[in-house]
């Protein structure tokens, strides 16, 4: 008798599950949306924010909707972002009145409901030179539509934007993709209307312009500019993340982030790359480093294994840059993101011995402080040397 009502309460249950599922299916219900959290850690007393301040929607010759980009930001781990449409080109124009802040204000809610940080900005997309340049934290980009470029640009430096020259290696506007600096780029240099530059766009990095970056202190900038769905550019599941800057910011807020841009205090994330100044590349790989056993003994040429986790999502890819006298290390080894490597390390002689600190000496191939140079960086352990043999 009880199985039998038990039996008819389970039937009840499955009911009301499929009644609930047809109900609401299609509403969201029952979907999971999961945010994947971009995993570098804070340095110096600032919060990393990732951020991608180079986007387009459907109001300019991008293929989405403005609402799906702050979706995309959040489940990919960004913390802000802005949309740039073209202010001098949209595609679908037939079909999408003209209005340059519209995909801000129709995204804006979404962003916030999902604690985003959206700036408005807007690409002021001019042929070479100037070429093209995004400007950030405007008040109305309505007012950059006019007729000469340099009106665009003075306009933005009005409203307090930030300015830098997008993907000043591009094919489309550089010839062999070479980065040609114009009299054009002197001049807005010059007068202060250049904040910043692209080092990244998109798939492409481009080493002149990160030297200048360096020589000029002008911030540095990697930016998506993607057009399609993000999952259409990017192969997620293989652990792909799109091209984005990674800002030091006192806070994860609208003034704080045009704080830290002002004072180029930026790395650009591109592939497995970081990329900017010595003084914050060296915090963020030092932060993700942990030496879990920090002191190993060694019998005369024996070996020991060192445990280093690493807690960033970034693989370190290191070679070795220096020799130690009694100890021998391996020349390249790659620190597993968000893993656990052993590092072997042997003694050189029988006979040594003593408690000695050893610094291991390797460059981060993959951590560039200039144009593809890797940052040069320390493992520190503790070595007690025992002699292989006690007489
Ligand atoms: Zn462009
Ligand atoms: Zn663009």
């Amino acid at each position: 008798m009880k199985a039998c009502f038990m039996s008819k309460r389970s039937a009840e249950v499955v009911f009301a599950c499929a009644v609930f599922s047809l109900v609401f299916a299609g509403q969201g219900v029952c979907k999971p949306r999961v945010r994947d959290e971009v995993k570098i850690p804070d340095v110096g007393g600032y919060l990393t924010l990732a951020c991608d301040f180079h986007m387009h929607t459907i109001f300019s010759d991008g293929r989405v909707w403005p609402e799906i980009r702050a979706e995309e930001a959040w489940r990919e781990g960004l913390d802000a972002f802005a949309i740039t449409e073209h202010i001098e080109y949209q595609r679908h124009e037939k079909d999408v009145r003209t209005n340059h802040n519209r995909s801000y204000e129709i995204a804006k809610g979404s962003a916030e409901s999902l604690r985003l940080v959206i700036i408005k900005g807007a690409e002021i997309t001019r042929e070479m030179p100037p070429g093209h340049f995004n400007a950030i934290f405007l008040k109305d980009a309505n007012a950059l539509d006019v007729e000469e470029w340099r009106d665009a640009i003075k306009e933005a430096v009005e409203q307090k934007a930030f300015v830098w020259w997008n993907h000043p290696g591009w094919r489309g506007q550089q010839p062999d993709g070479k980065s040609i600096w114009y009299e054009e780029h002197t001049e807005l240099y010059k007068k202060g209307w250049m904040d910043g530059i692209e080092i990244v766009n998109d798939d492409e990095y481009y080493p002149l312009a990160h030297k200048w970056a360096l020589e000029k202190k002008l911030t540095m900038i990697g930016g998506s500019d993607v057009h399609t769905p993000t999952g259409l550019n990017y192969d997620f599941h293989t652990g792909e993340h799109r091209s984005m800057t990674l800002v030091l910011s006192k806070e994860k807020s609208e003034g704080a982030i045009k704080d830290a841009l002002l004072n180029r205090r930026t790395v650009v994330y591109w592939r497995k790359n970081l990329i900017g100044e010595e003084k914050y590349l060296r915090p963020i790989f030092d932060g993700s480093i942990e030496i879990l056993n920090p002191e190993v003994t060694i019998k005369g040429k024996g070996s020991a294994y060192v445990q280093i986790l690493n807690k960033s999502e970034v693989d370190f890819e290191l070679e070795s840059a220096g020799e130690v006298e009694e100890i021998s290390a391996p020349g390249s080894v790659t620190l597993y993101g968000e893993k656990v490597n052993l590092l072997r390390i042997r003694g050189k002689k029988e006979d040594v011995s003593g408690e000695k600190e050893m610094r291991l000496a390797y460059k981060v191939k993959n951590l560039w402080v200039g144009p593809e140079e890797g940052l040069r960086a320390e493992l520190v352990i503790k070595v007690n040397l025992v002699p292989a043999k006690k007489k």
